[in-house]
């Protein structure tokens, strides 16, 4: 099966958006892109997660076309493909509607930060202005507002994060729920203190290597 590995991975990714509370329903969906067969397989439309098998993942190329698979594609597989186009760096989104998120998205507020986990995005996460799911304002606003970051509040609807491959886009997205609801919670209790500019440098710098192991001699 073409991209098996990528496409059993996102049926376990798509049971833990559930199981971690990242979204409810069929809301939500998956992408992981491969770069030598400029191929992304994406999560299909308005399926049980939980009957999902591999080859319910759609594989299509970055134009749109469906190139394997008998489903019908996340109608947001616009606002994945736009990401393996213009970002080198982001070989998986993942889209959720994590409660935190989505009401800040419902805000139209950005997240500032107040809590240095935010660095797992960059210096803030910016909320974009609505547009209507699916269509390629979205997805154009998506892209312009995680410039230069790995996550973004989609106005009014929910959260998108990028990665260097699944694993990472996951945790992208659980840090910045976690990030969305502390920042929520400070907002409402008070005035939280927000890092300076040179304090998320300091963080941006320290999260380059962490989590990196030293190579040790056998
Ligand atoms: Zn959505």
């Amino acid at each position: 099966m073409l991209m098996e590995q990528e496409r059993t991975e996102i049926v376990a990714y798509l049971k833990m958006l559930i199981t971690h509370r990242l979204t409810k329903g069929t809301g939500g969906n998956i992408s992981v892109y491969d770069k030598t067969l400029n191929f992304m397989a994406v999560s299909p439309s308005g399926m049980d997660y939980f009957k999902l098998e591999p080859q319910d993942i759609v594989v299509m190329d970055l134009d749109g076309n469906i190139i394997d698979g008998k489903r019908k594609p996340s109608s947001e597989y616009e606002m994945h493909s736009i990401f393996y186009r213009e970002r080198n760096d982001i070989c998986s989104v993942v889209h959720a509607h994590s409660p935190y998120a989505s009401v800040l998205a419902c805000l139209n507020w950005d997240i500032e930060p107040c809590t240095y986990l935010i660095g797992s995005a960059g210096k803030n996460v910016r909320c974009t202005k609505y547009e209507t799911f699916g269509s390629p304002e979205l997805a154009a606003s998506a892209l312009e507002g995680m410039k230069d970051r790995y996550a973004v509040l989609l106005g009014n609807h929910g959260l998108l994060a990028g990665g260097g491959d699944l694993a990472a886009a996951f945790d992208n997205a659980e840090e910045i729920e976690f990030c969305a609801e502390i920042y929520y919670k400070c907002k409402a209790a008070g005035n939280p203190v927000l890092l300076s500019d040179s304090q998320m440098d300091t963080v941006l710098k320290k999260f380059e290597t962490y989590g990196v192991q030293p190579e040790v001699d056998s």
